[in-house]
């Protein structure tokens, strides 16, 4: 293939993937969204095998039937709740990319440079391992965390931020003896100690953000992966993964921005750590407070008086697979003329659109599904609130406790309505660890047991 054919062809896949970006930020376009992100990723891969010699592809296969050997086994094993570390663990395999790609640049480059243009594809090669590492060692963590095999709790060293802006400098120093010096050695020397530090670096960055942060690490990783990606394309000056790369990396760092918005925190606060934290929560369970247990039958009576319902849905949601029976509960309902409608938090669940995604699969209406913003000043006025596995997101000290370490969060305030119906299998914490004093609550009824077998109870007792 002619490279003005390759170039055309990666045109029209850019094109694809700005579409596809489009499509996908409402629920209505997002399959067509889908789409043109497939046809684009085709697109790409097929102009850049059509674009090396013989060899090349040879060794593109193999490496594809590899990569597609090890991963279709593993993604039809996760669960949807497990999506979050599978995600964090492939930021990292293209953090762990830009750092080879950067070491067989510098090593074997593939053009041959001088003067200015060798000084840009040297920092461009030191730019790609720096990004690279930071974003590999700390998407590991991230997976570490967000699948339980790390605490999730924040690590706050005692001068941690100075220990950050030391590796930062230490970084930027060896950058310049890498740039300065004429020796391959020194140059490997100065690349390997500099992998070294920003490794360490992406470890304490992701170690010192806790709990209810999350979110925006996950949103932010992304965005850094796709930075890594450019970083790739410009070592490699291949110009659809510059562009890709810079469409992850920037809808990244507007993802990022939204939940940072969403949860009240500022960005570089989320950045320099320390959040999340379950020590210093002041709202911690009281031997004296008393939890209404509610059955199946009263909830179910509490639903057909009911006029207006608004329904929470949450990661236990997720982990049961309830969404089927909400979704049979909510058409029996409105065939009864209950007004029910669902509130969605903005980093409910454990992906960004979790809940969302969720109810589509299951065939609830768009029109109903509300974001918070949309919904919270109704609490007052609705019948009965149904949180379906849902905690954090739902907990008043956010709200009302200043010494709470998720205070500031905005979060649904189902509190307000006349009844809440709180169904979970026991009194554990959410994701932040954090104590709920929703559960004990004088208009709060907990329905415990998995949200799935309540549900199915609940959609036949509204039956007969
Ligand atoms: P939470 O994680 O706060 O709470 C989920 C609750 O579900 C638990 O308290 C658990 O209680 C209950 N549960 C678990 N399994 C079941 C089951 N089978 N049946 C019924 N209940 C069950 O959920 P939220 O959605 O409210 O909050 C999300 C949290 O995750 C936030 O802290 C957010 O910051 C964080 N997070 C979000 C990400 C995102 O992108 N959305 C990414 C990373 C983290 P019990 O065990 O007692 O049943």
């Amino acid at each position: 293939m002619s490279t003005g054919l390759v170039s055309v062809a990666y045109v029209v896949a850019s094109i694809c993937f700005i579409l596809s970006l489009g499509g996908l930020s409402h629920q209505e376009s997002a399959r067509r969204g889908n789409l043109y992100g497939v046809a684009g990723i085709i697109i790409a891969v097929g102009a850049t095998l059509a674009s090396v010699g013989d060899g090349g592809i040879i060794a593109i296969v193999i490496a594809v039937l590899i990569g597609a050997g090890i991963g279709i086994p593993i993604a039809n094993k996760v669960e949807m709740t497990q999506m979050p570390q599978l995600v964090a663990l492939l930021h990292s395999f293209v953090g762990l990319a830009a750092v080879l790609v950067g070491f067989s640049g510098y090593i074997e480059p593939l053009i041959a440079t001088t003067g200015a243009e060798h000084t840009i594809k040297l920092v461009e090669v030191f730019v790609g391992i720096f990004i690279g590492a930071v974003t590999f060692t700390g998407s590991l963590v991230a997976c570490g965390k967000l699948d339980g095999r790390i605490d999730s709790k924040a690590l706050t060293l005692p001068g941690r931020h100075l220990m950050n802006l030391v590796a930062v400098i230490a970084c930027v120093l060896l950058g310049a003896w890498f740039l300065g010096t004429n020796s391959m050695a020194f140059g490997l020397i100065s690349l390997v100690l500099m992998t070294a530090i920003a490794s360490v670096l992406g470890i304490h960055l992701i170690m010192a953000i806790g709990g209810a942060d999350m979110p925006v690490v996950v949103s932010m990783l992304n965005s850094y992966s796709g930075w890594a990606a450019a970083s790739i394309g410009f070592m490699l000056g291949n110009d659809l993964l510059i562009v890709t790369g810079a469409l992850v990396g920037s809808s990244g760092a507007i993802l990022s921005y939204i939940m940072c918005k969403a949860m009240n925190r500022s960005f570089i606060s989320v950045i320099l750590g320390g959040f999340g934290q379950t020590s210093s929560s002041s709202a911690t369970a009281d031997a004296d407070q008393t939890v209404h247990e509610s059955s199946v039958d009263d909830v179910c009576d509490e639903l057909r008086t009911a006029d207006s319902v608004i329904i929470v849905p949450g990661y236990g949601m997720a982990v049961a697979q309830a969404q089927n029976g909400v979704s049979d509960m909510t058409r029996i309902l409105r065939e009864r003329g209950v007004d029910v409608r669902f509130g969605i938090h903005p980093v409910a669940g454990r992906l960004p659109g979790h809940m969302n995604v969720l109810l589509a699969e299951a065939h609830v209406p768009y029109d109903i599904v509300l974001e918070m913003d949309e919904i919270n000043a109704d609490f007052p006025e609705t019948d009965v609130v149904l949180v379906i596995g849902a905690n954090d997101t739902v907990n008043p000290a956010a709200a009302e406790d200043p010494g709470s370490p998720i205070a500031g969060m905005p979060v649904l305030e189902v509190w307000k309505a006349r009844q809440v119906v709180v169904l979970k299998r026991g009194m554990a914490t959410g994701y932040s660890g954090v104590e709920n004093p929703l559960f004990f609550k004088d208009n709060t009824r907990m329905l415990f047991g998995d949200a799935k077998e309540s549900i199915d109870k609940l959609v036949s007792s509204l039956r007969s």
